[in-house]
C-alpha cells in the first residue's frame, strides 16, 4: 500500500506536548489519527484524557496495549511503590529505558497499516531531562531504521524538538489552542489535570514554562502597545 503524504499518526498521551503536536498536525495534514500506549501508567486518567481530547478533535484514536513495558522496566511512572526522584547526573526514576524506541516502532507498524506517511511526536531535545531517546540524533536514526525495516518512506515529524517549555506554550498560542491546552491536558505525574499538583517534576517543568511564556507575552503586548502609540504620535 502506498503511504498517504497527507496523513499523519500522532503519538499521543494527552499531555501538553503531544496535545500541542496533535493540533499542529491537524493544521498540517488532511487526515490525522492518534495512538496512545497503555502501559500501566500510574493514572488511568491519562488514557481517559487522551480519548476525550481525540474525540473532541474528531480524530480516530487507537489505544495499544503495552503492558509488557511495566514488566520490563518498572519505574516511578508505572509503579506506585517507586518514588519519583531527581538526580542531576542521571535520568529521573520515571525513565523507562528504551521506551520511545518501542513506542515509535509500534506506531510505525500502525502508521503503515493505516497508510500514514507521517508519524508525529512531541519529543524535545531542549528539555530532554536525560532521556537519550528524546534526542534528535536518535529520532533520525530510528527513522532510517524503520524505513529499512518496512521498506517504506516514513517521515517522523518532531515539531517540538528545539523548543523549550515556554516555546511550546507559544506554539499552542499560535495554533489558537492556548487555553485548551492549559485547561484540558494532563502532564502531572500525580494525575491532576491542567496546572496539576504543582509539586512533581512534570508540573514544575510545565508551570515554569507557562510562567516564562506569560511574562514574554505580556512584555510583547506592552512593547506592541508602546510601538502603536509612538506610530500614532509620529504619523
Ligand atoms: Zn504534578
Amino acid at each position: 500500500m502506498k503511504l498517504n503524504e497527507q496523513k499523519a499518526l500522532v503519538v499521543f498521551s494527552g499531555g501538553q506536548d503531544s496535545t500541542t503536536c496533535l493540533f499542529w498536525a491537524i493544521r498540517q495534514f488532511k487526515e490525522v489519527e492518534a495512538v496512545t500506549f497503555n502501559y500501566g501508567q500510574r493514572h488511568a486518567a491519562e488514557l481517559e484524557v487522551a480519548a476525550a481530547i481525540a474525540a473532541e478533535c474528531n480524530v480516530k484514536h487507537h489505544v495499544l496495549d503495552l503492558a509488557l513495558l511495566n514488566q520490563l522496566a518498572p519505574s516511578a511512572l508505572t509503579r506506585s511503590d517507586v518514588a519519583i526522584t531527581e538526580h542531576s547526573d542521571q535520568p529521573p526514576s520515571t525513565f523507562v529505558e528504551g521506551r520511545n524506541m518501542l513506542f515509535f516502532s509500534f506506531a510505525a507498524v500502525l502508521a503503515k497499516q493505516i497508510g500514514a506517511r507521517h508519524i508525529v511526536t512531541g519529543v524535545s531535545e531542549t528539555d530532554f531531562s536525560g532521556y537519550p531517546d528524546c534526542r534528535d540524533v536518535f529520532i533520525k536514526s530510528l527513522n532510517v531504521t524503520l524505513n529499512l525495516a518496512m521498506d517504506t518512506t516514513f517521515v517522523i515529524d518532531t515539531p517540538l524538538m528545539w523548543l523549550n517549555k515556554a516555546d511550546v506554550w507559544r506554539l499552542a498560542d499560535e495554533l489558537e489552542v492556548f487555553e485548551y491546552v492549559r485547561d484540558q491536558t494532563l502532564t502531572c505525574y500525580n494525575g491532576v489535570m491542567a496546572s496539576g499538583c504543582g509539586e512533581c517534576p512534570a508540573c514544575k517543568l510545565r508551570n515554569n514554562g507557562l510562567q516564562q511564556y506569560l511574562h514574554m507575552r505580556m512584555a510583547k503586548q506592552t512593547n506592541d502597545g508602546v510601538t502603536a502609540v509612538i506610530k500614532e504620535v509620529t504619523s
